[in-house]
């Protein structure tokens, strides 16, 4: 059941999804693919080759992103598209969350996403740096 990762599978996932896509968000989805997360600044996407990537709404940029930043998306992802999941992988050093105590979630506050980015664990060390743009 590996063979789901495909194109085809992100084209429907936002045909699905994204019924009324607003204008602006037009072009990023047509280039970049199925928006996964939005921040105050950008959207984390999923590409149709399966890489995560940043997009800045006002610079129009495009950033890689780091693990962290790429499980969070992905994450994020799998509360509406549940296979996401199957793309995060635990690393073997990583450390139940000692803010949510590996729950990935915040009491009282459910639309807070923990430190951990939603997980119940992080990576000891392991760099949360936002995307980096060069044209900040
Ligand atoms: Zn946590």
């Amino acid at each position: 059941m590996s063979d789901w990762k495909t194109a085809e599978w992100v084209d429907s996932a936002i045909e699905g999804y994204f019924i009324n896509l607003k204008y602006e968000w037009v072009r990023p989805v047509e280039e970049l693919g199925l928006p996964l997360y939005f921040d105050w600044f950008g959207a984390f996407f999923l590409t149709r080759n399966f890489h995560v990537r940043y997009w800045h709404q006002d610079s129009e940029e495009v950033a890689e992103v780091n693990p962290f930043w790429a499980r969070l998306a992905l994450h994020q992802g799998s509360k509406t598209w549940p296979e996401l999941s199957q793309l995060i992988l635990r690393p073997e050093d990583a450390v139940a969350c000692e803010y949510c105590a590996g729950t990935g979630e915040i009491p009282k506050h459910p639309e807070a996403i923990c430190n951990c980015g939603g997980l119940g664990w992080s990576v000891p060390q392991e760099s949360k740096r936002p995307p980096k743009l060069s044209k900040p």
